[in-house]
């Protein structure tokens, strides 16, 4: 390994690691790479430096934040979703009071029809009554003038 070169470990556990040599006393060195682009010292010979793999953190982070984006993205999805899904809910409760309501007046409207058609059909059935009420007293009347006048023409032959 070249004083300059590092190496960058990522294990499946743990934090990723970079290794390196001091470019002073080529002691092998690791550091955190989350510390990459950090001003350290060298614990043998005490000569400072920069941690090496700033390259490799900045493409975890980024990896990273595009992970981030990607589920801000999906839950605010899911959350348009939901919230879609509430409001054809009540766009579908709305409808179904409105049809409710709808019906409702429909029978109120059929209620006071049949009344007022009761109310017609008695005013009728009054009318009625009484023309053949009046039409029965006229038969009475027409049938007793006409048994007197047969009786009177019976009684005037038998006077011959
Ligand atoms: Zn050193």
């Amino acid at each position: 390994m070249a004083t300059d070169a590092y190496e960058v470990k990522r294990g499946i556990i743990g934090k990723p690691k970079v290794a390196y040599k001091c470019a002073k006393c080529h002691n092998d060195l690791e550091s955190d790479l989350t510390d990459a682009g950090k001003k350290d010292i060298c614990p043998f010979c005490k000569a400072a430096f920069i941690v090496p793999g700033q390259r490799e953190l900045n493409k975890i982070q980024d990896a990273k934040k595009q992970k981030e984006a990607e589920k801000t993205r999906k839950d605010e999805e899911r959350r348009a979703a939901k919230a879609e899904s509430v409001r054809q809910r009540a766009e579908w409760l709305r409808l179904q009071e409105e049809e409710e309501r709808t019906r409702c007046e429909e029978e109120q409207r059929q209620a006071e029809a049949t009344r007022d058609e009761n109310v017609r059909a008695e005013g009728e059935g009054d009318k009625t009554k009484g023309i053949l009420g009046i039409l029965a007293a006229v038969v009475v009347v027409v049938a007793t003038i006409v048994f007197i006048m047969v009786k009177l023409g019976n009684a005037d032959k038998r006077r011959r």
